[in-house]
């Protein structure tokens, strides 16, 4: 393939013509404003997004790369990170930073786990830091985010996928199997991405306990939710400070904190654990360079904006937000268990949740629902549909479910769309066994070309397909040049 080239602008484009190509670009966006996507976009409201806004444009141009420069981010921060550590019943000893997202957060976490480690081995100051006598291992459930694999595979570390038990929760027993004297993490999750469970918090918390290990807990998804729905009287497990054993929790707050891309919360149990997480270079020409997470400058707008809705905000607002959010999930999962065909995969703690089906293809239900503009991520093992309802979402949960009812509807007449589906996976099937794994790659790769303006409409067929390849390694290379031609010119 050719790279397409596209020069460096010689002359200035004006204003409006900016505005005019920037109304073009996004003519074919999801249309999150009405309520069509679930995840990637929490919208608050209109007056919140503009106090946010304001905010943000307050401090555009800031750097929060150094906190002595710009004392406002270094207190809007401080003060983020405080009453974030509130919400999840931390003492006054809970300390943290901001970061740009959920994955920050974990990376954070996991670099702080890997120097307390090498601290009681003795090898943090070590000049042979970089040639361990031992392999770092970490235990993650498999329902864990992948920010963890991303870690593991960034610093080195070998990583265990504890199995799930049939409620969707790690097994604890597994877990407890897999540590070994190599082992410097365990992880749970608040809940869950997948089915949107909370792991059994407490047990992993007296495991931790038992063996000397910290434990972190990943409620990049829970941190800025859970509370609420528990002050509403949903029985919530307990998940974050409350439970002994517990040393790190990520939160994030561009997810349930309704606050722009780019914020997030890494918290400790006390500082001692958050100063393995900076990192200090004391040789360079250029001073001495400290930086307490992965980011060097950092956008003073995110800090701001950040600051300002939780304020703006309060208990009050989000408790409210919670509400809204939790009958319209209750709305979704009743009206699931009465559709035939479908049914909630496990038992959702709040507001995240799959939908599987048994007989029924649910890839192309997801299908007949992105036709009519929903923006839905499909998942695997078991395949199901993943929604996670924000309050952007629940004004149109009437009309969700509806459009859901007619997508199963049509589902159920095995119609010819289904048929030539079947047909596409089965003919796969039966290649991959007759032909050679080139060949097979080759096929393949055309279906990742296919994909390379988005995915298409009707994707059934392509999981499907993925469901039946049979090696793995051509899946991963198909997805990484997907990747590489969504980075690339068209
Ligand atoms: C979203 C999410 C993450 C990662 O967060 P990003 O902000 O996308 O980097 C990690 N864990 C869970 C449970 C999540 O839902």
């Amino acid at each position: 393939m050719t790279e397409q080239k596209k020069k460096f602008p010689l002359s200035p484009t004006t204003h409006e013509s900016l505005k005019k190509m920037m109304d073009e670009a996004s003519r074919k966006d999801a249309r999150w404003q009405d309520g069509k996507t679930f995840s990637l976009v929490f919208y608050p409201g209109e007056e919140a997004a503009q106090v946010q806004e304001e905010a943000y444009l307050r401090f555009f141009f800031e750097n929060g790369l150094n906190p002595s420069t710009f004392p406002s981010l270094r207190r809007f921060e401080t003060e983020v990170v405080a009453i974030s550590a509130d919400l999840l019943h931390g003492d006054g000893n809970v300390v943290g930073n901001m970061t740009s997202g959920g994955t920050e957060s974990i990376l954070c976490a996991i670099r702080a786990a890997k120097e307390f480690a090498l601290e009681k081995h003795g090898l943090a100051q070590s000049p042979d830091r970089e040639r361990l006598p031992f392999l770092p291992e970490m235990i993650v459930p498999l329902s864990a985010h992948p920010a963890f694999d991303k870690a593991a595979n960034y610093f080195g570390i070998k990583l265990h996928h504890a199995p799930l038990r049939n409620d969707f929760r790690v097994d604890v027993e597994a877990v407890k199997n897999l540590i070994n004297e190599n082992t410097i993490l365990i992880v749970g999750s608040a809940p869950a991405y997948p089915h949107g469970v909370v792991d059994p918090i407490e047990e992993l918390g007296q495991l931790a306990l038992e063996k000397e290990l910290p434990l972190h807990v990943d409620a990049c998804v829970g941190g800025y939710i859970l509370p609420f729905v528990d002050q509403l009287g949903y029985p919530i497990p307990k998940f974050d400070f409350r439970v002994p054993g517990v040393t790190s929790m990520s939160m994030d707050l561009h997810k349930y904190g309704y606050v722009t891309k780019g914020a997030s919360v890494v918290l400790y149990r006390n500082s001692d654990l958050r100063k393995k997480q900076y990192f200090i270079y004391m040789g360079w020409p250029g001073g001495i360079y400290a930086s307490p997470s992965i980011a060097g400058s950092r956008s003073g707008g995110v800090i701001a904006s950040a600051w300002a809705m939780l304020h703006f905000m309060g208990n009050e607002g989000y408790l409210k937000m919670a509400k809204a959010v939790m009958e319209a999930a209750d709305k979704i999962q009743q009206r699931v268990e009465k559709i035939d065909g479908i049914h909630i995969v496990g038992k959702p703690d709040a507001c995240v949740l799959a939908i599987g089906a048994d007989k029924l293809d649910i890839y192309g239900i997801g299908d007949e629902l992105s036709i009519k503009g929903w923006h839905i991520d499909r998942q695997q093992n078991p395949a199901s549909l993943h929604f996670t309802i924000s309050y952007g979402n629940t004004p149109h949960i009437d009309t969700f479910l509806e459009d859901l009812e007619t997508a199963v509807r049509k589902m159920r007449k095995l119609s010819f769309h289904k048929i030539s589906s079947r047909l596409t996976v089965g003919l796969v099937r039966r290649a991959s066994k007759i032909l050679s794994p080139r060949a097979m790659s080759r096929i393949t790769s055309k279906f990742g070309k296919q994909k390379k303006k988005g995915l298409p409409k009707r994707s059934a067929a392509m999981y499907g397909m993925m469901a039946v390849l049979p090696n793995k390694g051509d899946l991963n290379e198909i997805i990484r040049n997907m990747l590489d031609g969504l980075n690339r010119m068209d």
